[in-house]
């Protein structure tokens, strides 16, 4: 079995490490990861600037490819350059902070995995709960349980599996939970500050409001100590709108016009 395995938090970091580790007790694995943290990106792909591509040492020890660009753009460059072949797997992470609700949409590690979904490969994404997780080793495990899981019974085209750990030694880990995208949204502040040149500037910060009894919420499954898997896919189509507006009778509109 072949998995590629990329990230947004960066080539550097340890989530990226751990999972890479992971993984080698089942699979060849071959890492292309951000030269630099891009998290937060969603799903952008760079076109402007030159895609550089170094490879990465750690420890003495040959680790993967940093590619100066995004989430999407490792996998995208994994599979066509570095690789030249599609994987069995591509998984994304482990990402430094929870990916639930509408952070799915903002996320460059979930981007990632729903790039190599929108290229017919079976991906997942897997997130720690915590910006400061120190130890990876219980969400290694998980991403190594959930790779097994989705080759056994594969996935239909267009979907991904979006897995979120919380942030606590095996031990204390609830159990594992199949859970639906939360509605939680965030309330958004934008701090305002003064540079030393007396300019004003902002930084965003905010909090994730959260929705009351969703019990089949990913963000109501790590709440409660349990591991959140989730599939989502990118078809952005509306079917029940889709339907409805047909009856709007807005392609008449246009009949009615040049008739
Ligand atoms: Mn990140």
């Amino acid at each position: 079995m072949k998995i590629l395995v990329t990230n947004d938090d960066g080539i550097y970091s340890a989530g990226i490490a751990a999972l890479a580790d992971a993984l080698k007790e089942i699979a060849e694995v071959t890492v292309v990861a951000p030269s630099e943290e891009q998290s937060a990106v969603g799903h952008g792909i760079t076109m402007k600037y030159p895609l550089r591509v170094t490879k990465y040492h750690k420890n003495g020890n040959f680790f993967g490819y940093a590619v100066e660009g995004t989430p999407a753009d490792c996998v995208k460059m994994g599979i066509r350059n570095i690789m030249g072949e599609s994987p069995d797997l591509v998984i994304s992470g482990i990402n430094h902070g929870s990916n639930t609700a509408i952070n799915i949409i903002y996320s460059g590690t979930v981007s990632a995995a729903r790039e190599a979904a929108i290229m017919d490969v079976p991906a997942i994404a897997i997130s720690v709960t915590s910006h400061d997780a120190k130890d990876f080793r219980y969400a290694g495990k998980v991403a190594k349980m959930i790779a097994q899981k989705v080759i056994e019974h594969g996935l239909p085209q267009g979907t991904l599996v979006n897995v979120n750990v919380p942030n606590f030694p095996e031990n204390e880990i609830a159990g594992i939970l199949v859970t639906e995208q939360s509605k939680a949204k965030w309330d958004d502040i934008y701090e305002k500050r003064t540079d030393p040149f007396g300019k004003d500037y902002y930084w965003l910060t905010g909090k994730l409001v959260e929705i009351e009894n969703e019990k089949l919420g990913d963000q109501f499954a790590v709440k409660n100590k349990f591991v959140s898997v989730t599939p989502i896919h990118f078809d952005l189509t509306d079917y029940d709108t889709f339907k409805k507006m047909k009856s709007w009778d807005i392609e008449k509109i246009f009949n009615e016009k040049t008739n």
